[in-house]
């Protein structure tokens, strides 16, 4: 059975007072409406990682993630952040090419590949983000990009080190847009994305990798995309940002 997880990326917003309260909030009311199976890992800016994990330590459905990391070690990077701090600040998660670090900060697939080889090499899980402009949609190239990015940012690795990671399938047009992908889309890329990963490894394996859907993804159209047999979850980002927002989505999942 593959893991469900709702993922909440806040993106560059929230003071720490801010933080503390949402969270707070989520962890209560995860407390007292869920019984379902998914794990929750909450993604706040790098500066909050440290409180919110000691924030959710007591309950064990939550973990926490940053949304980027350096690919060294350590070093003279000013103002790079390593997979090593992230691990001592308590998170277990790491974001890996979302499509606004591809887009505003010009991270390649290749460049990709080595932050996901640091983040496994710390022991801790990449969340590997994919997905297609609209104009790549609409010229019908979405299949050859996402195979592009899947297999230039994680198919170096060993079927050993692949089972430890995560798949996002975000489309740009439909992150922050209120666009939804379709469940029929979705999940068409989903599958695909299992074939391409089983075509390489074996199917054993693509069949046991959490996909997760990301892009405008609201309580009234989770229980549709989760009801997909290749979604498994989803990174949200907008409705993370309000503990009833981001609970009822969780609570989409049974
Ligand atoms: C995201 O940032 O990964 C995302 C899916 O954002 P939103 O849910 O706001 O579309």
């Amino acid at each position: 059975m593959r893991k469900k997880i709702i993922a909440g990326n806040w993106k560059m917003n929230k003071t720490l007072e801010e933080g503390m309260g949402l969270v707070s909030e989520i962890s209560n009311m995860l407390k007292d409406e869920y019984t379902g199976s998914a794990s929750v890992v909450i993604i706040p800016p790098f500066v909050h990682i440290n409180a919110v994990s000691k924030l959710i330590a007591e309950n064990s459905r939550l973990a926490s993630g940053a949304q980027n990391c350096s690919n060294h070690k350590s070093g003279a990077y000013t103002g790079e952040i390593s997979t090593e701090m992230i691990k001592s600040c308590g998170a277990t998660f790491v974001i890996i090419g979302h499509s606004e670090r591809r887009q505003y900060f010009n991270e390649t697939n290749d460049w990709l590949a080595k932050k996901v080889d640091a983040v496994l090499e710390s022991g801790l899980t990449p969340i590997y983000c994919c997905g297609e402009t609209l104009e790549e949609r609409e010229a019908n190239s979405h299949f050859g990009i996402l195979e592009k990015q899947i297999s230039e940012g994680l198919f170096h690795l060993s079927a050993e080190q692949f089972k430890n990671l995560v798949i996002a399938y975000e489309p740009v047009w439909a992150i922050g847009t209120g666009k939804t992908a379709s469940t029929a889309q979705a999940q068409e890329i989903h599958a695909f994305i299992r074939g391409l990963i089983a075509a390489k490894y074996d199917a054993g394996l693509a069949n046991s990798i959490t996909i997760q859907y990301g892009g405008s993804v609201k309580a009234d159209n989770a229980v549709e995309l989760f009801s997909a047999p290749d979604i498994d979850g989803a990174l949200v980002g907008g409705a993370a940002l309000q503990s009833r927002s981001f609970v009822d989505i969780v609570k989409a999942m049974a």
